[in-house]
């Protein structure tokens, strides 16, 4: 028999709000890639006295994994000449150690080192066009170290919109469901619903949740609703994941409240919220903050969560399902980009970006998201993400962290940018609060972890995942936030000083609700009237591991 793997962090002033435990200091022991209550006295250890420990950080929105980042790496190459990145030195049998480049879109290796080397050990790519899912798990496959899934596309893609066109949203839901297992996704994913299918037909877009597909009985509002239900009779661990109609458009405030509005009561996720929160008249402006007036929204509504999809001053790439919002920013910034339509499903657009502090808007757009985290009544609803590589890369995350604890250093920066466009925001009027540790470890970890209902993640229980980062206190938070001391995933070191020693198989993460099979008969001939995939060959058949449960 083997011996157990076994691993003490030792001493440590530990942070896991899930468990309610605010710095206590403690040991964390781990066996066979679990939490454990205690291990016998001779077990091996790491030293984390006067050091921090929190669970390995999870990830609910970024794009690094799909078909559409590919396209972006390929607009790319001056990025990747621009920072290439040697292969880490990892010992033979310890896992792969690839060279590769960086930038906002790196490559697959280098993407999985660097999460792992800020203590990020569960990330989601948070848009996968079903048709480019084997794509996105081969890509996942040299993804190692962190637990990834994706999301699925849907709300413009042909089947589901005749569905609810022909008022068969029993259909629809057992389609979801079928969809879901096919592509090994693990939450569906609405981006600008219908407008995506509105630009490839010519419609140029839709902008208010009433209007309709062409001479449709489809509208914004139909397929949000028949969405959005089929994840909560499903069961889905995480609810519908919906990026806005309107992204990026002044006077979108509107828009995103009468979303939230229709959905009231229905559990649901409203993503990278900075891009959907500017007061002005719609379309036209002029911009303005109306963070107060949604994440008073959020505040008062339960059901209602989100992640911040922060903008960091540096260059950005921009890349999403919604082509339209995309051809925009080519039309208005001149940078090159692409638009590409995924057949029957979705749209694709990508544009390189950079938001700079003297810029208005950039500097908007900074302080709405700082807005959003410091207005939110509950870390819980309201947690990290850049919308990576959106709004910034996850490397500018410590940066962000930063900002959220410390005022001196975010009201310095606040003197530095674009005051243009600040009148009425909340920050420029002064916002004292600053994060503690524990909040931190609530919309890194513990938070994101919740909405996505992932048991074992984002804790440090008895029975959690054996992922844990240990970072060395320092005045600055940013350093101390860049680089942790160790990362232990699954029990094992995989950092340590900075350094990546190791490099496992991270776990796929996805789902496989159930649902009347009947279904398949009718979406087979769909498949053989209008696809260029057969049917058959169609599934995502080998996913590996087992599907996280659902709830039905
Ligand atoms: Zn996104």
């Amino acid at each position: 028999m083997t011996p157990p793997e076994r691993l003490r962090i030792r001493g440590g002033a530990v942070h896991d709000p899930t468990n309610g435990v605010d710095g206590e200091v403690r040991d964390v022991c781990v066996e066979n890639g679990r939490v454990v209550a205690s291990l016998p006295a001779d077990a091996p250890s790491i030293d984390a006295r006067g050091m921090v420990v929190m669970p390995g950080g999870v990830d609910i929105h970024a794009h690094f994994a799909s078909s559409a980042c590919n396209h972006a790496r390929r607009l790319l190459p001056e990025e990747h000449a621009a920072e290439p990145a040697p292969a880490p030195p990892i010992a033979p049998g310890d896992g792969p150690a690839r060279s590769g480049t960086g930038g906002t879109l790196p490559t697959t290796f280098t993407t999985a080192y660097r999460y792992a080397g800020l203590g990020y050990t569960t990330a989601f790519d948070a848009a996968v066009a079903p048709l480019t899912a084997r794509h996105s798990h081969h890509e996942l496959d040299d993804t190692p170290i962190v637990d990834a899934g994706l999301y699925a596309l849907m709300g413009n893609d042909e089947y589901l919109l005749r569905q609810i066109d022909a008022g068969e949203r029993d259909r629809a839901r057992d389609y979801a469901a079928w969809l879901l297992g096919a592509v090994g996704a693990y939450a569906i994913k609405v981006v600008n619903p219908g407008g995506i299918e509105a630009w490839k037909s010519g419609q140029r877009n839709l902008t208010d949740l009433d209007q309709a597909l062409g001479t449709s009985r489809v509208t914004p509002r139909a397929i949000l609703e028949t969405l959005v239900d089929a994840a909560n009779v499903l069961g889905l661990p995480h609810p519908v994941h919906i990026h806005c109609n309107n992204l990026g458009q002044p006077g979108n405030s509107a828009t995103t409240l009468a979303t939230m509005e229709a959905l009231a009561g229905r559990r649901a996720h409203f993503t990278h919220l900075q891009f959907h929160c500017y007061g002005g008249e719609f379309g036209k402006g002029p911009w303005g903050s109306a963070a107060s007036r949604v994440v008073e929204y959020v505040n008062d509504h339960p059901e209602v969560s989100t992640d911040v999809g922060q903008a960091m001053f540096g260059a950005a790439t921009t890349l999403t399902a919604d082509s339209p919002v995309e051809y925009l920013l080519h039309a208005s910034s001149g940078r090159k980009w692409v638009n590409i339509d995924v057949e029957l499903e979705t749209g694709c657009g990508i544009v390189p970006y950079s938001y700079k502090e003297k810029a208005a808007v950039s500097a908007l757009q900074w302080a709405i998201g700082l807005e959003l985290f410091l207005l939110s009544r509950d870390p819980w609803r309201v947690v990290l993400s850049t919308d990576h590589p959106n709004g910034g890369s996850f490397l500018s995350y410590p940066r962000l962290i930063q900002l959220l604890m410390d005022r001196s250093a975010r009201d310095e920066q606040l003197a530095r940018v674009n005051q243009k466009l600040l009148a009425g925001s909340a920050l420029a009027d002064g916002l004292a609060r600053e994060y503690t540790l524990n909040e931190i470890a609530i919309v890194t970890r513990a938070g994101p972890a919740r909405l996505l209902g992932l048991a074992s993640k984002g804790h440090l229980g008895v029975g959690a995942d054996g992922d844990a980062t240990v970072y060395q206190r320092e005045p600055d938070i940013a350093r101390m936030f860049s680089t942790p001391r160790y990362v232990v995933k699954a029990g094992r070191v995989v950092v340590e000083e900075g350094q990546l020693r190791r490099a496992p198989e991270g776990r796929r993460l996805f789902v496989r609700p159930a649902y009347d099979s009947a279904v398949l008969r009718d979406i087979r001939r769909h498949f053989d009237a209008y696809s260029t995939v057969s049917f058959d060959n169609y599934p995502v058949r080998d996913v590996p591991g087992a599907p996280v449960e659902t709830r039905q």
